[in-house]
């Protein structure tokens, strides 16, 4: 499936719920508004779009949110696109709060890795951005899910300046010692990511990556990923560091998603509030018509974004399927 510039699309990252257990301050606003429960997509809605979107060429998917743990019976989802559907890959991206209760059932459903997002390894720093998050609860579940095979773990941080980019040193020394990815992500001018209210900012995380070469001696590293990291490694460390950097060295030339939000609407690109709404056709389970759907999307597709030229993208990141 190639969108108007070329570029190939095989991975789609699906939103199973706008909610969230925790307010993370570049994301969420405290008074967040959510969709009526009765527009969100049931289950077999979300495995009907998804067998039209592997017969037009998707490959793997994301579970997203939102916080995907949030949704019940999450494990059930993924065992029916694990058995419905024809996929490569099923992954997941969440906060870890639930992981530890949920991993063992999500490895079992069948999901092939994860991602948890854990932004700073000082427990009062992380109740401060996520607003209601546990660290320690958090690493109880990073522990279960390693335990159950959910691996290789990545962890993704955002870095702030200001805030914890004095932590990047200490998180990248957890790869020297476990076979875990830490992701570095840059800030994206999104939402509540526009006024963090002294919370820090933007940092420059490609200068960040060249500042750790000369320190740690990087090389580049192979990871099996979808996303648009690139991945580098401490000579000899049994774990690699990515760097997520949308500003700095921008990637939307190789994008290869699309998202499905929670409500239905396929969106092609996170930086314009371009979209197509399935979700009368998927109601309907007019497969034709979401197939068509896909396709308009992948059409109004933009090149990409001009967040380094002062863009700024007005909505609420976690209703887009972060
Ligand atoms: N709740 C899950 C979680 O936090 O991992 C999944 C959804 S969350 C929206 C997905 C990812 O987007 C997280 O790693 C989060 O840190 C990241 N994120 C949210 N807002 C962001 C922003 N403005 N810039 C960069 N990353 C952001
Ligand atoms: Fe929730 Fe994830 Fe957004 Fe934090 S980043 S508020 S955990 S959806």
């Amino acid at each position: 499936m190639k969108d108007r510039f070329g570029r190939e699309h095989t991975y789609l990252r699906i939103s199973v719920i706008d909610r969230c257990n925790l307010r993370c301050h570049y994301c969420m606003p405290l008074h967040a508004k959510f969709f009526d429960p009765k527009e969100v997509l049931s289950f077999d809605e979300i495995v009907t779009v998804v067998q039209v979107a592997t017969e037009l060429g998707i490959r793997s998917v994301r579970i997203t949110g939102g916080e995907p743990l949030v949704r019940p019976n999450l494990p059930e989802l993924i065992y029916r696109l694990k058995t419905e559907c024809a996929l490569e890959e099923i992954s997941c991206t969440t906060n870890g709060m639930l992981l530890e209760r949920f991993a063992k059932d999500l490895k079992d459903a069948g999901l092939d890795r994860i991602n948890v997002s854990v932004d700073t390894l000082r427990p009062d720093r992380f109740r401060k951005i996520t607003r209601f998050g546990s660290l320690e609860t958090v690493l109880h579940g990073l522990r279960r899910a390693v335990a159950v095979g959910l691996t290789p773990l990545k962890i993704n941080a955002v870095i702030l300046k200001g805030f914890n980019d004095d932590e990047i040193e200490d998180l990248l020394k957890l790869t020297l010692t476990e076979n875990v990815t830490v992701r570095f992500l840059e800030l994206m001018p999104i939402g509540e990511a526009l006024s963090l209210n002294g919370l820090g900012g933007y940092l420059n995380l490609t200068k960040v990556r060249l500042w750790l070469t000369e320190r740690y001696g990087l090389v580049p590293a192979e990871e099996k990923g979808h996303g648009p990291a690139r991945y580098w490694k401490v000579p000899g460390a049994p774990g690699r560091v990515g760097f997520i950097t949308p500003i700095s060295d921008k990637y939307c030339a190789t994008c290869s998603r699309l998202r499905l939000t929670a409500n239905g609407e396929i969106r092609p690109c996170l930086a314009y509030d371009v979209h197509v709404n399935l979700r009368d056709a998927i109601r309907r389970r007019d497969r034709e018509a979401i197939a068509a759907g896909i396709m308009k999307a992948l059409a109004i597709k933009p090149a990409g974004h001009h967040w380094d030229a002062g863009q700024i993208t007005q909505t609420v990141m976690s209703s887009l399927g972060g």
